[in-house]
C-alpha cells in the first residue's frame, strides 16, 4: 500500500521539467542570473569576457552554437553591444530570439534589463551627435551602483515570464539577493560620502550612472566623442579645462591604454583610478557586487588617499 501511495504521488507530479538554458552578454549580468536562477535555471556564462571593451567585443563561433540552444539571453540594450549581438543572434537562427534594428532582441527569450532604469544622458531627438556608440542615451548603466536591483527585478520578471511554473522560486531569489543589496548600497554611499562635488575626467564616457552615486562631477572625456580617441588638440584643451576647474581625478577603465592617461595625470597632478566596465575585467571582480565594490574602492582610494572599509 505504501509502494501504491508513492507510485501515486510520483505520477500526480509534474514531470521534472528542463532547466532554463540562459546566456548574458556580459559576466555580472550571468553573475545576478545565477542568483535569481538558483536551481531552475543554467546559467551558461557570458559571451562577451570582462576585459574586453563592450562597444568592440569580438564574435567567436562558439557564441552561434550556444545561442541557437539558449531559451534566453540577458542583455544591457540600448545597442551597447551592437558589436556581437545582432549578427550573434542572425547567424544562430533561434525562434525564440531574433534581432531586430530598434529593439536589438525580439522574441519570448530576448531578457532586457535595461526596463525601468533611469537612463541617463538621453537624446532628446536620435542623434549621432554625441558619436556612433550612445545613441538612446548612455548605455553603461551596469557601473552604477544604485541599478542592480532593477537589473535584478527585470530579470526575474524575464525568468517568470518564460518558465512560469517556477515564478515563485524566482520572486523567493529575488528577495533574497534585494535583502543582500540594500546594506551593500548603504555601505558605499558611505564610502563615496566624500567625493561628492570633486571633478574629474574618464576615458569613455560610461561613467555617468557612476557619478550620479559617488557624486563625482565628470566633466570631460579623454576620448574626443564615444569611441574616437583623442586628438592632440583635444588633449591639449584638456589639460587647459582640467587645470582650470581643479580636476582631481582621472579614472582609466582598464581596457583603455596607459600613456595618455598618465601624461595627462604629470600635466595636472590628477590622481589616476582604474575601473572595469565589466565583471572579470579586473583581478577579484568576478561578480556584480565585486566589481561595485571594486571601482568604488579605486576611485575613493585615489582621491582620498586611503581605502574604505
Ligand atoms: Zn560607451
Amino acid at each position: 500500500m505504501i509502494f501504491a501511495a508513492a507510485l501515486l504521488a510520483a505520477l500526480a507530479a509534474p514531470a521534472h521539467a528542463a532547466k532554463l538554458k540562459v546566456l548574458a552578454t556580459i559576466p555580472e549580468l550571468a553573475d545576478i542570473a545565477s542568483q535569481i536562477g538558483g536551481d531552475d535555471v543554467d546559467v551558461q556564462g557570458s559571451l562577451a569576457r570582462g576585459t574586453e571593451d563592450i562597444h568592440q567585443v569580438v564574435m567567436r563561433p562558439s557564441f552561434v552554437t550556444r545561442l541557437n540552444r539558449a531559451d534566453a539571453v540577458i542583455y544591457l540594450g540600448l545597442t551597447v553591444e551592437h558589436s556581437f549581438l545582432p549578427g550573434l543572434l542572425d547567424a544562430a537562427v533561434n525562434p525564440k530570439m531574433r534581432t531586430d534594428p530598434i529593439r536589438e532582441c525580439v522574441g519570448p527569450g530576448c531578457i532586457d534589463v535595461s526596463e525601468g532604469v533611469q537612463i541617463l544622458e538621453k537624446p532628446e531627438t536620435l542623434s549621432r551627435a554625441e558619436g556612433e556608440l550612445h545613441p538612446y542615451g548612455n548605455p553603461h548603466y551596469n557601473l552604477g551602483p544604485q541599478n542592480g536591483p532593477q537589473i535584478a527585478r527585470n530579470i526575474a520578471a524575464g525568468f517568470s515570464r518564460i518558465d512560469p511554473a517556477h515564478a515563485a522560486d524566482y520572486q523567493k531569489n529575488l528577495k533574497a539577493f534585494l535583502a543582500e543589496m540594500d546594506p551593500k548600497i548603504a555601505e558605499w554611499r558611505k564610502w563615496v560620502a566624500s567625493l561628492k562635488g570633486v571633478k574629474a575626467i574618464s576615458y569613455h564616457k560610461d561613467v555617468a550612472y557612476l557619478g550620479k552615486f559617488t557624486g563625482l562631477d565628470f566633466i570631460d572625456t579623454v576620448e574626443f566623442k564615444p569611441g574616437v580617441p583623442p586628438t592632440p588638440t583635444h588633449l591639449e584643451r584638456l589639460v587647459e579645462e582640467m587645470k582650470a576647474q581643479n580636476v582631481k581625478l582621472i579614472v582609466r577603465e582598464q581596457h583603455f591604454e596607459t600613456k595618455t592617461v598618465e601624461w595627462l595625470a604629470e600635466q595636472t597632478g590628477a590622481k589616476i583610478a582604474v575601473i572595469g566596465v565589466m565583471a572579470n575585467s579586473l583581478p577579484d571582480t568576478k561578480t556584480w557586487v565585486k566589481l561595485q565594490e571594486k571601482n568604488l574602492k579605486n576611485i575613493v582610494t585615489a582621491v582620498t588617499g586611503k581605502e574604505p572599509s
